[in-house]
């Protein structure tokens, strides 16, 4: 069954969540003999350069000449609190729509990716999107979203710590480049030579999440 959700942004944008359950069968991914680190108390995690590399090139190549950027979805993973793979997740099978305003998707199918992707079980899944030209705040539809998408991403992953990330991206111009520092104990900020970027990461429950950069 598929329900959908419409709601409406102060400047009228209407957004459509769809939400499509993917029954998946069962497969045997226990046994992978790694420590749960469902266990331990969650202190924040570790987000090595090559990967924040990698996010500013997966938001940046939207680009398209005289048009605005769409909003993207990505997904971030790993076996313990340490980021080790990008999940580009850009397909019709997870996105239904994306505008500079919005962007839906099944975040079933997101995690089916995830898992072909890694060929394990995630422990780490941090669920980003971008938002073009605008700060990476929690927007009304982000909070009303996000309890329902960690539990979807949990019925896949049940052992996993889910969180949630939002992808600042400035307009185009020529800048100055600056490596990636941490602005905040949840926030990363740094420029490409053509784009500020910030990224602010936020559990479930919209408390922020500690982020170490490096590893
Ligand atoms: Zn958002």
């Amino acid at each position: 069954m598929r329900k959908i959700k419409v709601g409406i942004e102060g400047n009228g944008t209407v957004r459509i969540k769809l939400k499509k359950k993917i029954n998946v069968t069962s497969a045997d991914i226990s046994g992978t003999g790694k420590p749960s680190i469902s266990d331990k108390v969650f202190e924040g995690f570790s987000l090595p350069f090559s990967i924040i590399n990698q996010m500013e090139i997966r938001v940046e190549s939207v680009f398209r000449p005289k048009q605005q950027d769409f909003e993207v979805v990505y997904a971030l993973s790993g076996q313990n609190w340490i980021v080790d793979q990008l999940h580009k997740l850009s397909s019709n099978e997870v996105v239904a729509q994306a505008t500079p305003e919005m962007v839906s998707y099944y975040t079933g199918m997101m995690a089916e990716q995830i898992y072909q992707e890694r060929s394990n079980e995630p422990r780490l899944i941090i669920h980003v999107h971008s938002h073009p030209y605008a700060p990476p705040m929690l927007s009304g539809i982000d909070r009303d979203s996000m309890a329902g998408n960690a539990r979807r991403m949990k019925d896949r992953f049940p052992e996993a710590t889910v969180i949630f990330g939002i992808h600042s991206v400035s307009s185009e111009q020529r800048r100055q480049r600056i490596p990636p520092k941490k602005s905040f104990k949840n926030l990363i900020s740094w420029s490409s030579i053509t784009r500020v970027h910030e990224v602010a990461f936020f559990d479930e429950f919209e408390k922020p999440v500690e982020v170490r950069l490096g590893e």
